[in-house]
């Protein structure tokens, strides 16, 4: 098969490449979309050690299953594979599962035309729901998980929370898209990147400012901050902006640097979440949201053949994008 394969840092080769080998309980799929996650930017980078050269990446995925008793049905994938029988997975927290794979991590992924998957990982899609817009399930469900986490311990409605969103990925523009779903009026987002502000603004979900060039809007005044880049800079950022007894809720996982302010999060008891992922409970909501255009047109999205994926790869590398999300599809479908 053709694949997109990531064979050194900032490097991706597309060529032939061996089918995938199904291990017992997984059925293969014809992939139809694949969409370009910030963490495939992070391993083309050099920067995520349990991603090793040559691997083929991503994991947001939509197609159509070869086997099994789904066979010929569009789906969506669910890439985190838990054991189902642990604490956590019983729990309904399968997220934390300490058995948990990804694939296109150790296992190839899915900027290929085919790639095999637990068939229990398996999400099915409506027959008429566009194919793109499924593959954005993956990184929608992200998004809806942090703001489920958050409504878990926010003591008013999220829909009169004052929030900031760091970072106008895909993450960061899903999230605002969420809160606006959610009712919430008072969002504004912080990108540093022109052309994805202005693609953003267009989706009338966030107030969008540069970072790097204008005040913070409301310093200490944020009940939730949502941190969508993760990286030392955009912390210390999250750590000024939210309100005493607020909430940084920290979904990105760029690096480990210092940044959060340990002390006003003390002193000011305000209250931090990570985020990991989503349950597939997450991914089902989204998959609802998403087919009901609850969160907006999603015209935002670049839609290229997997044969010119290195080009998309070093577009995003140089910010040369104005689309929260590229999704590559393979070639014989377009
Ligand atoms: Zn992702
Ligand atoms: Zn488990």
């Amino acid at each position: 098969m053709n694949a997109l394969v990531y064979t050194d840092t900032q490097e991706v080769t597309y060529r032939r490449e061996p089918l995938p080998q199904p291990r017992e309980g997984d059925v293969r799929v014809d992939i139809t979309a694949t969409a370009i996650c910030g963490s495939d930017m992070h391993a083309y980078h050099g920067k995520d050690a349990r991603r090793v050269p040559p691997l083929i990446l991503g994991h947001e995925v939509s197609g159509i299953v070869l086997d099994g008793r789904y066979a010929g049905q569009r789906m969506v994938i669910n890439p985190l594979m838990t054991c189902g029988e642990c604490e956590d997975c019983v729990g309904g927290r399968s997220n934390l599962c300490r058995h948990r794979e990804l694939i296109g991590m150790y296992l190839p992924g899915a900027f290929a035309e085919q790639v095999a998957i637990a068939e229990r990982n398996l999400l099915p899609i409506p027959a008429d729901m566009n194919p793109i817009h499924a593959s954005l399930a993956e990184p929608t469900a992200t998004g809806l998980h942090a703001v489920a986490l958050v409504e878990r311990v926010l003591p008013r409605p999220l829909s009169e929370a004052h929030c900031l969103v760091i970072g106008g990925g895909a993450i960061g523009l899903l999230t605002a898209l969420i809160l606006k779903a959610k009712g919430c009026v008072s969002v504004d987002l912080a990108e540093t990147n022109a052309l994805r502000r202005s693609s953003i603004e267009q989706q009338d979900c966030a107030n969008c400012f540069n970072p790097l060039e204008e005040a913070l809007p409301s310093p200490n005044g944020y009940d939730v901050v949502f941190d969508c880049v993760g990286c030392g800079a955009t912390r210390r950022s999250a750590s000024e902006a939210v309100r005493p007894g607020g909430i940084i809720s920290h979904v990105g996982l760029q690096d480990d640097a210092e940044g959060l302010d340990t002390r006003k999060l003390t002193l000011q008891e305000v209250i931090f979440l990570g985020n990991y992922c989503y349950t597939r409970a997450d991914m089902q909501a989204s998959i609802d949201m998403l087919y009901r255009g609850q969160l907006g047109d999603l015209s935002w999205i670049d839609v290229r053949p997997l044969s010119t994926g290195a080009q998309a790869f070093t577009d995003l590398h140089n910010g040369k994008v104005a689309a929260a999300k590229i999704v590559l599809q393979p070639d014989t479908l377009l």
